[in-house]
């Protein structure tokens, strides 16, 4: 495929409205790419090189690409700075200055996708030494032989500024429309995607082996699994209810999510994100080749950490010092980090997800007996809701967050929240007892006393998994410290978009829209029906129309780096969170 028939696609995609004509047009684009190129153009279209757990980056900065501009179009460093200023966007400088090119143009050469994409890999692999300027010369040869409107794409790229709209989910159902005319493949592409966490490995698969492919999918190590999460549900009664009167029940510890890899004395960790986090746990690591009974395994756990004297839990906000990549080794020796296995998914080139918790747990203990740093995850098996809700208030004395109740009998369903685990959280008075994270849609100017900072609250939804839209569930005012406005202007001046997405689904216009990309946790007192937001909307018993809202909704941080935005409070967790409101409320009264 010619790189200016995908700038085509891209520019159709970018004007879109509808979620529909999103999946249409990507269909169309993927129907007509070939079995080489498709892995490549999956990636291109998510903004990225290679999946999340590679650590592919760019390494571009904006001013080096200003430079690589200059050098292309003959204006000035000054020039493209200006019109960066102006325009916000690398894509649309690079396009204005290309096509007021102060240097005689090469007549116009035909690039192909894989050509743009190959020297975007070059640009990523060249570090050390001249690495900048041979990254600028790179660059700067494409956009001068690229089109202004090939040149768009070109700056936005590395940038990680396409921002097309289009989420995993979009993509497995425009991947199955074009494979076979209908969106009846999508379950199955998200099965492959959970077990390896690689879209284009997925479409590749798709389009080399066809339909069946899909079924064959097995866990590879060092290839990260999607993370199996929990629900919630109020009271120690109803968990029991759920699990069918028998539960496994552990400590929920707040510490980091590890999914660790080992193939011999090759280790690696996961984060939530699906991140490679091995860097940031050498003592960790260590301790994998030290003290874990198995050549090969992939398992599970939170680190965290743990003082043994005094049996006391470290808070997240002390671990995450750790996360500073520097002194990582200081840290190790003064706070030393246990992490609390939890599952178990692979062993001896054995694949575990489809067997049962207990089987997998016994496994776990088997190839944990004896160690030291790597604990498996306290916990009890019990029949009795007393004995759940005891275990639970033990837990918060020793300073952990909650409980996590298992299903003995299943498996470990990667990537989705089902009830085969559910949480329960310490409830704080008059708040619920869970807080939520929800996806930045929009901003608002401030007015009077905020003025000056250009900031005043934000606009943000709920992701409605089925529909694949963010749906709109609260506007937040209040929480917000100085440095933290300043920060958020600062955050999503750069995600400012000029019409409403079209994966957004809102009532209320904001002063900007901005592409959904940021999570932010909110606590909140109570969830509440509104007629202003989108989120769960539909008739009530009068015959109006509501969805839901949020109650005194405050931030508690700023946005969160763990989470994608479709890994954002769910529109159906916040109706069942509604519900559980209202029985936890009658039972109250
Ligand atoms: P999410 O459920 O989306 O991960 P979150 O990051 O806000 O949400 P919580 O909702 O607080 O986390 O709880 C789920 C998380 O609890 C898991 O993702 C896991 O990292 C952590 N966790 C701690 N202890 C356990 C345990 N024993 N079993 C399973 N998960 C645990």
């Amino acid at each position: 495929m010619l790189f200016k028939e995908l700038a085509d696609y891209y520019d159709r995609l970018e004007t879109v409205s509808s979620r529909l004509k999103m999946v249409d047009i990507m269909a169309d684009l993927l129907s007509h790419v070939s079995k080489a190129e498709v892995a490549k153009v999956v990636y291109m279209t998510e903004g990225i090189l290679a999946p999340p757990f590679e650590a592919v980056e760019f390494g571009v900065a904006e001013k080096m690409m200003q430079e690589a501009i200059a050098v292309a179009t003959g204006h000035t460093k000054d020039e493209v700075a200006s019109s960066y200023k102006h325009t916000g966007d690398m894509g649309l400088t690079a396009q204005a200055m290309c096509a007021d090119s102060k240097l005689k143009r090469m007549s116009a050469r035909k690039f192909s996708v894989l050509e743009v994409y190959d020297s975007m890999a070059e640009i990523a692999r060249t570090s050390g030494p001249g690495s900048k300027d041979a990254k600028i010369t790179t660059l700067a040869n494409l956009i001068a032989a690229a089109s202004p409107q090939e040149s768009k794409y070109v700056a936005r790229y590395p940038m990680g500024q396409l921002r097309l709209g289009l989420g995993d989910a979009t993509i497995m159902e425009a991947l199955s429309k074009a494979a076979i005319g209908s969106r009846e493949l999508k379950d199955k592409l998200e099965r492959a995607y959970n077990i390896c966490s690689d879209l284009g490995a997925v479409a590749e698969r798709l389009f080399i082996g066809g339909a069946d492919a899909m079924d064959n999918f097995k866990v590879t190590l060092f290839k990260p699994i999607r993370p199996a999460l929990a629900e919630r549900l109020p009271t120690a009664e109803q968990i029991m209810e759920r699990m069918g009167g028998e539960c496994a029940v552990e400590q929920k510890y707040d510490g980091f999510r590890c999914q660790v890899h080992k193939d011999g004395n090759t280790v690696k960790i996961f984060s939530r994100r699906l991140e490679e986090t091995t860097s940031m746990f050498p003592d960790i690591i260590r301790a994998v080749q030290a003290e874990v009974k198995a050549k090969r395994a992939i398992f599970e756990g939170e680190a965290l950490a743990f003082n043994e004297a005094t049996s006391e839990f470290f808070p997240f906000q002390e671990t995450i010092r750790r996360k500073r990549k520097h002194s990582v080794e200081e840290k190790a020796e003064e706070m030393p980090l246990h992490l609390f296995a939890f599952d178990l998914m692979f062993l001896e080139g054995k694949d575990y997800l489809n067997e049962p918790y207990k089987e997998r747990r016994e496994m776990l203990e088997s190839v944990l007996r004896g160690s030291k740093t790597i604990l498996p995850s306290t916990r009890i098996i019990t029949k009795s809701p007393k004995e759940l809700e005891d275990f639970f208030e033990r837990s918060i004395e020793n300073g952990l967050e909650g409980v996590v109740a298992k299903d003995l009998k299943a498996p470990y369903v990667a990537g989705a929240r089902k009830f085969s685990w559910i949480k329960m959280k310490r409830s704080y008075r008059g708040e619920l007892s869970d807080t939520l994270d929800l996806v930045i849609v929009g901003y608002f100017l401030g007015r009077g006393s905020r003025a000056e900072f250009q900031f005043g609250g934000l606009l943000c939804a709920a992701y409605n998994k089925s529909r694949d839209m963010f749906e709109t569930v609260s506007k937040i005012g209040t929480g917000f410290s100085e440095a933290q406005m300043a920060s958020f202007r600062e955050l999503l001046s750069k995600s400012r978009v000029d019409s409403k997405p079209a994966r957004v689904d809102s009532l209320i216009k904001p002063d900007f829209w901005v592409e959904p990309e940021y999570v932010v946790t909110i606590r909140a007192d109570e969830i509440t029906k509104s007629p202003t937001h989108t989120c769960g909307r539909g008739r009530q018993p009068d015959g109006s129309e509501a969805g839901y809202a949020l109650r005194f909704p405050r931030i508690v941080d700023g946005a969160r780096s763990d989470k994608a935005p479709e890994d954002a409070t769910t529109t159906r967790e916040i109706i069942e969170m509604f519900e559980q409101q209202k029985r936890v409320g009658v039972e109250e009264a």
